[in-house]
């Protein structure tokens, strides 16, 4: 598809590691394309999008656009189709494609929290946007495993409910949300730029293992303290180096240095 460049959008955007994971990638593999995050505002999305096109720019799409750019493409994949979100986007016949690369990123990512593949897990999923729909469609392919939605906004946990209407349902308030969970994931921005926790520690489930979605240099906060109660936990920095390189194999038709990655997100020792 030989793309003019790579490019990031988001709203905030200026925390994304994005840019330098897939930067040191493209130097590793020695692709003379650069990446770069671009903060866009919800009003200039579509605009916005329609001028990658036209400029044949592929790149990732993050919070808070992943549902707008689903609407916007020409054409999206099978992934990105049964998700109802787009992160991954390459113009193709002059037409947007659009691809989701977060369930195989999150997928891998509990894999390695769990120690094995999901089996009967009983999900808490806090958050119904762009990356809760990736979760959702995620855990609907999990073997014997139910999803429980809580979000601060009814009716888009219902929208998102309803997509899976087989294993998912939504409660209203956290406390009965988190009753019998055996896996808790933050899919809300909480955390980011601070240290607040979107689950009190005292509150999550015995013995549940928890996945942030957020991810920080040195871990966030809940990830830090769930763990420090016993609780296995991770943020999201696995599932976005899984999803960076399923994305730039798209782009580029080259399976990405993962090590190099690692090396370029976690930074020098
Ligand atoms: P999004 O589409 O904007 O959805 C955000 C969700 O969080 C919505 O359900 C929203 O509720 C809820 N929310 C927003 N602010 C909140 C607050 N202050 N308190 C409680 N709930 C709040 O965003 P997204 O793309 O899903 O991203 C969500 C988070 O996941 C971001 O932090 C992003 O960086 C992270 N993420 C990480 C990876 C990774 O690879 N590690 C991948 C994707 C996303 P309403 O419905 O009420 O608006």
């Amino acid at each position: 598809m030989n793309p003019s460049r790579l490019v990031l959008l988001g709203h905030p955007v200026s925390h994304s590691l994005s840019p330098t994971i897939q930067t040191a990638a493209l130097r590793k593999a020695g692709i003379d394309l650069t990446y770069e995050a671009v903060d866009v505002e919800p009003y200039m999305f579509s605009d916005c999008f329609a001028r990658m096109r036209d400029e044949n720019v592929a790149g990732n799409v993050t919070i808070p656009h992943k549902t707008s750019a689903f609407s916007l493409c020409d054409s999206l994949t099978q992934r990105a189709e049964h998700v109802g979100a787009v992160n991954t986007f390459w113009v193709e016949d002059g037409g947007m494609v659009g691809d989701n690369t977060d369930v195989v990123g999150f997928d891998n990512a509990v894999q390695v929290l769990l120690g094995h593949v999901p089996y009967k897990e009983n999900v808490v999923l806090l958050g119904a946007g762009g990356s809760a729909q990736a979760v959702a469609a995620a855990v609907a392919d999990w073997p014997g495993s139910k999803l429980t939605i809580y979000n601060r906004s009814e009716k888009s946990a219902r929208a998102l409910a309803m997509r899976f209407p087989d294993n998912a349902c939504v409660e209203l308030t956290l406390p009965k949300a988190l009753e019998g969970g055996t896996l808790i994931v933050n899919a809300t921005p909480v955390g980011i730029f601070d240290d607040v926790h979107p689950v009190e520690l005292g509150a999550l489930p015995k013995g549940a293992a928890v996945l942030d979605l957020v991810y920080k240099r040195g871990e966030t906060s809940w990830v830090r303290g769930a763990r420090g109660r016993g609780h296995r936990a991770c943020d999201g920095l696995a599932m976005l180096i899984e999803q960076a390189a399923a994305a730039f194999e798209r782009w580029t038709g080259m399976k990405p240095d993962k090590d190099v990655m690692w090396e370029a997100a976690v930074g020098p020792a």
